[in-house]
């Protein structure tokens, strides 16, 4: 007993930073055995249109089937991915997974008239990106207008010349850009006229505190309002309660997806909401 007081606190510290290097080292070897083995799985959320409560397209997101910890949230690995390069892959993988499943659902007649992708700052520096886009789109016979590529202003931090390079090439073929959690990076607004997004996708934190706080509700309304005056189409994220769709709605918003909704969903689930919704809608 004394002799552990004694090691004093860094003695645990340090115990406890180990623990955490061994725990990363391991996912991070796990994870490249999970993109050979199948492991990993996508996801899709419903974005509707308020008005008519169709749906407007999907968001793909990415699960980690894990043997041992069960199913993984991408914030659990994207970040370790992204330290280790790993992301690069990943990003290949989801591209492909959500074209052949797009491909899949337009063959059996589903209709899902876009997909939206999530891709790291890092995928945007290769500099063939439009290159591997347009031949996994052509892979599967679709075309630019059906996908969605979403971005985080995070990118704009590393300022890499790859990237803006190539936003212009993909909005040059037809490919949507949707910016990511709108309102919570630490951009500037100004990039808003130079860079060709189509899309603002309003950050979950604002949605969630819509009922409760008037400032919220200030600051949902300039949202919609810059994206009105430049022309942009705006999602509301993370919509749980149809209070909050009202409050939405009422301030001019077209577009949202969230647990009111539904999740993201696995592809059989998916369907099965979907034939549900249309019989409701
Ligand atoms: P995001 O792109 O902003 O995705 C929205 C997140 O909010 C998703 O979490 C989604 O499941 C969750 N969400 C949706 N509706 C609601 C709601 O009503 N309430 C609440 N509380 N949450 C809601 P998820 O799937 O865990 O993804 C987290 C983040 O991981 C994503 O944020 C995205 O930045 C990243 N990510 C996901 N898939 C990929 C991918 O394939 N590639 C990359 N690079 N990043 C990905
Ligand atoms: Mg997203
Ligand atoms: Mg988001
Ligand atoms: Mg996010």
């Amino acid at each position: 007993q004394a002799k552990k007081a004694r090691r004093g606190s860094f003695g645990f510290f340090q115990a406890e930073l180990d623990r955490q290097a061994r725990e990363r080292l391991k996912l991070e070897q796990e994870l490249h055995q999970a993109l050979k083995d199948g492991q990993l799985q996508l996801h899709y959320q419903p974005q509707l249109e308020l008005e008519s409560l169709r749906v407007r397209g999907v968001e793909a997101l990415l699960r980690w089937q894990h043997e041992r910890l069960g199913i993984l949230s991408p914030a659990r690995f994207i970040p370790l991915a992204e330290e280790c390069g790993l992301i690069i892959r990943i990003g290949h993988w989801v591209l492909n997974e959500a074209c052949r499943q797009m491909a899949d659902w337009r063959r059996r007649g589903i209709e899902i008239p876009n997909i939206s992708i999530n891709l790291s700052a890092q995928d945007f520096h290769q500099r063939d990106l439009s290159l591997i886009l347009g031949s996994a789109l052509q892979q599967h016979a679709l075309c630019s207008g059906d996908m969605t590529l979403e971005l985080t202003e995070s990118l704009l931090i590393d300022g890499h010349p790859v990237t803006l390079e190539n936003l212009d090439t993909l909005q040059t073929c037809g490919i949507r850009l949707a910016m990511d959690d709108f309102g919570t990076g630490y951009s500037s607004l100004g990039y808003l006229r130079r860079l060709p997004v189509r899309e603002l996708k309003l950050d979950r934190l604002f949605v969630c505190d819509l009922e409760q706080d008037d400032e919220a509700r200030a600051l949902t309304q300039a949202v919609i309002h810059i994206g009105d005056s430049l022309g942009l189409d705006v999602i509301a994220e993370g919509v749980e309660t149809p209070r909050q769709m009202q409050i939405l709605q009422q301030q001019g918003y077209r577009f949202a997806q969230g647990y009111l909704f539904a999740p993201a969903l696995p592809p059989e689930e998916l369907e099965s909401w979907l034939s549900s919704h249309k019989l409701e809608a």
